[in-house]
């Protein structure tokens, strides 16, 4: 029995919970993944979270994760935990972290970057902490100028 005003949301089976994303940014998470046809998506909004305050949750059926969306995830939501979900369970747990490489996972915000003009794959190296450099224009952006 749930508690009158309690939003109740199915489980799902098969999928993926990714949680702790900061409050407003689900929406954000959702547009960067490729979610099958048919598949259940439930995303939670301003939920109460006792060490963020509040936050965002995003469930998807029948979904994994590839490490170009894992790291997609961190570059907009540095804290979120990712839930696999088999048979109704949770099967592994773990927190997203940018590596120190990205590959083709961020558009270069320098419109002259070359990269936005010829079909290139990206690629950035971390230089210090939420810092990545271009390889191609050589310039240095912060991890929030480099989500989608
Ligand atoms: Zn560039």
């Amino acid at each position: 029995m749930s508690m009158a005003g309690e939003l109740v949301v199915e489980k799902i089976e098969n999928g993926t919970v990714i949680d702790h994303i900061p409050a407003g940014m689900g929406m954000k998470v959702l547009s960067i993944l490729k979610v099958a046809a048919g598949s259940k998506i439930a995303l939670l909004m301003n939920v109460t979270s006792k060490r963020l305050g509040s936050k965002d949750i995003l469930k998807i059926s029948e979904k994994q994760l590839d490490e170009k969306e894992v790291n997609r995830i961190a570059l907009v939501a540095p804290n979120a935990t990712l839930n696999i979900i088999k048979n109704g369970s949770v099967v592994e747990k773990s927190v997203v972290c940018l590596p120190h490489e990205l590959h083709g996972v961020a558009r270069c915000p320098n419109p002259k970057c070359i990269t936005n003009s010829e079909r290139i794959e990206t690629r950035f190296a971390q230089e210090e902490k939420n810092k990545f450099r271009c390889y191609y224009c050589e310039m240095l952006f912060d991890t929030n100028e480099l989500s989608l």
